[in-house]
């Protein structure tokens, strides 16, 4: 199989815009994923640029109730749950590929430099990627040469072995962020998920 090189797709910036429902509708659209360490530094840089942030729990492992909480989220700052806080939309500025300019881009939290490699979602494969990236839609394709590809890889092994370790359950937590269609809330809390 030829292996396409990554590189964005001219103009666009949707990885930065648009989040997903995520396992599934009821759960919310979640938001960028964030490292316990990441969100103290994320905090503090949007502090300093005097840019508001939601940060709320992602994932958490735990018996009974969630105890410890391994990952957070940089919720979207429109109603609908799009559109990250840092993505500049205002000035005008473009990036290299024509895309709205990341104003945190040397500092940007480990999920979004290593998109679009997900997380696979299962333990025999670790990382895939998303397939609603531009990339991947324009080539058809869940494989690309990515120079950083390895380094991101390791990461998500290490966040994996994070929340497979032990014989806790692993809680996600429902954002309630989004639309059930109708009037219908969507859900806020914890969710036990294993
Ligand atoms: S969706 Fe894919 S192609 Fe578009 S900006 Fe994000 S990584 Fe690049
Ligand atoms: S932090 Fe930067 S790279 Fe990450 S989603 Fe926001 S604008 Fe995009």
């Amino acid at each position: 199989m030829m292996i396409k090189k990554f590189s964005c797709v001219q103009g666009c910036s949707d990885c930065c815009i648009y989040r997903e429902y995520y396992p599934s509708i009821e759960y919310g659209k979640i938001g960028v994923l964030l490292l316990p360490e990441e969100k103290t530094a994320i905090k503090k840089l949007a502090k300093k640029m005097s840019v508001q942030v939601k940060i709320i729990p992602r994932l958490a492992v735990g018996k009974e109730f969630p105890e410890k909480v391994i990952a957070y989220q940089m919720m979207g700052k429109n109603d609908d749950g799009d559109l990250c806080p840092f993505l500049d939309v205002e000035s005008g500025e473009r990036s290299p590929h024509g895309g709205f300019n990341c104003r945190i881009y040397p500092e940007r939290p480990l999920a979004c430099r290593a998109y679009p490699v997900i997380d696979a979602g299962s333990t025999a494969t670790v990382a895939t990627l998303d397939g609603h990236c531009q990339f991947c839609k324009k080539f058809s394709t869940t494989r690309a040469e990515n120079s950083c590809l390895q380094q991101e890889v390791e990461a998500l092994v290490r966040i994996k072995a994070n929340v497979t370790a032990g014989k806790s359950k692993v809680w996600r937590y429902a954002t309630a962020t989004g639309r059930a269609g109708g009037d219908a809330m969507l859900p806020e809390g914890w969710v036990a998920e294993s």
